[in-house]
């Protein structure tokens, strides 16, 4: 009878050295992928790209401020992410508003909606910051202690309640019912 846990350093450690992250970028911090991406940052070389498909990615990099109408899209595809998966805030936007700390359209807290497993703070956070970050998300994932993905599931009622407080209940049913004849018609003005 083989123990598989005894492969856990492997496959953790496969994990760190190979996330894809979802291609979504939000806010002022969208700019700083393409140096992480390219020559002087390189975060190739350890094993990590950008993925179109968020069910083949593990990393979701959320990138600045993030407003309702976009929630709803971060929501809708973190949760098709496969788990386990990570998430990593860049900027003081996305953990406290920011300087939108008073706007009416920006989130203060997205760690309300999603679980986030390491935030970067600054504004922006310079390149340096987010290569520091995603060494701590590779720490964590090594030692077993990215677990976000298992606190959506344990406290899905909490993040529940909270994504309805701010969109209403129903709201994944609205937005799929306006996005389906959207896709239909190819309209590319269908709005939520
Ligand atoms: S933290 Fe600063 S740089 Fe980042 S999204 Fe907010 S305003 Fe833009």
């Amino acid at each position: 009878m083989v123990d598989w846990r005894l492969f856990d350093p492997l496959i953790e450690y496969a994990r760190k050295r190979s996330m894809w992250i979802v291609a979504f970028c939000t806010g002022c911090g969208g700019i700083e992928m393409p140096p992480l991406a390219t020559a002087r940052y390189d975060f190739e070389r350890f094993g990590m790209m950008p993925n179109p498909a968020p069910r083949m990615a593990d990393l979701f990099l959320i990138t600045g401020y993030v407003t309702p109408k976009t929630l709803k899209r971060i929501i809708i595809t973190y949760e098709m992410q496969p788990d386990p998966k990570y998430v990593l805030a860049h900027g003081s936007c996305p953990l406290n508003g920011g300087v939108y700390w008073d706007a009416y359209n920006a989130i203060k807290h997205l760690d309300k909606y999603i679980p986030v497993d390491v935030a970067i703070a600054g504004c922006m956070p310079r390149p340096e910051a987010v290569m520091d970050g995603i060494q701590k998300m590779m720490e964590l994932i090594e030692t077993g202690k990215a677990d976000g993905w298992k606190r959506y599931r344990e406290n899905y009622e909490y993040y529940k309640k909270n994504q309805d407080e701010l969109f209403g209940e129903g709201w994944r049913e609205r937005t799929a019912r306006m996005w389906i004849p959207w896709l239909m018609k190819g309209n590319n003005r269908g709005e939520e």
